[in-house]
């Protein structure tokens, strides 16, 4: 289905910002404004993706940037916050399945399955998704799919 990426990202936002009260959530677009994607498997990235940026940063640092741009035939989502971090060792692990780091932010009832979900879909979609981080500063994860599938 032919998505339009602004109207799609402003109605998810809204639904977000009811949600988390505290969450500051902003977006840029840039690139193509449409493209053919399955809006529920991409609701499910951005769901996971932003319930993890709330949940690993401090109360008063709780903000996701979003970024879509295009490079070459992908759209490319970037979701920035400036939580506590991943550990450098860590990063390669925190895709795979159960695998949770130990941090004051961890929940109960957090189970370690939601990056692995969310890698599960993008290779589902065509895509790739990666991390990049500084401990204490902030993540970004970047999912990029293909604009014609
Ligand atoms: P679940 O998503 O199943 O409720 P979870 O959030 O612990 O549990 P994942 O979403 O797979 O599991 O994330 C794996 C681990 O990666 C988390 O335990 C957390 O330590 C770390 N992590 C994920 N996203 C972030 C983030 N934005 N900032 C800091 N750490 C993160
Ligand atoms: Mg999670």
């Amino acid at each position: 289905e032919e998505i339009d990426v602004e109207q799609f990202i402003t109605t998810y936002l809204d639904m977000f910002r009811l949600k988390y009260h505290d969450l500051k959530l902003s977006y840029k677009i840039t690139g193509v404004k449409t493209f053919v994607t399955d809006p529920v498997l991409l609701g499910s990235l951005f769901q996971n993706l932003i319930e993890n940026a709330y949940k690993y940063s401090a109360p008063d640092k709780r903000e996701v940037k979003i970024r879509i741009l295009t490079e070459r035939r992908n759209i490319v989502f970037s979701f920035a916050d400036k939580g506590i971090g991943i550990p450098k060792s860590e990063l390669e692990n925190v895709f795979k399945k159960f695998y949770r780091i130990e941090n004051k932010y961890n929940q109960n009832g957090s189970v370690g399955l939601g990056l692995a979900f969310c890698k599960e879909l993008v290779n589902f979609m065509d895509g790739d998704i990666t991390v990049k981080s500084k401990e204490n500063e902030g993540s970004e994860f970047i999912v990029t799919l293909p604009i014609d599938s």
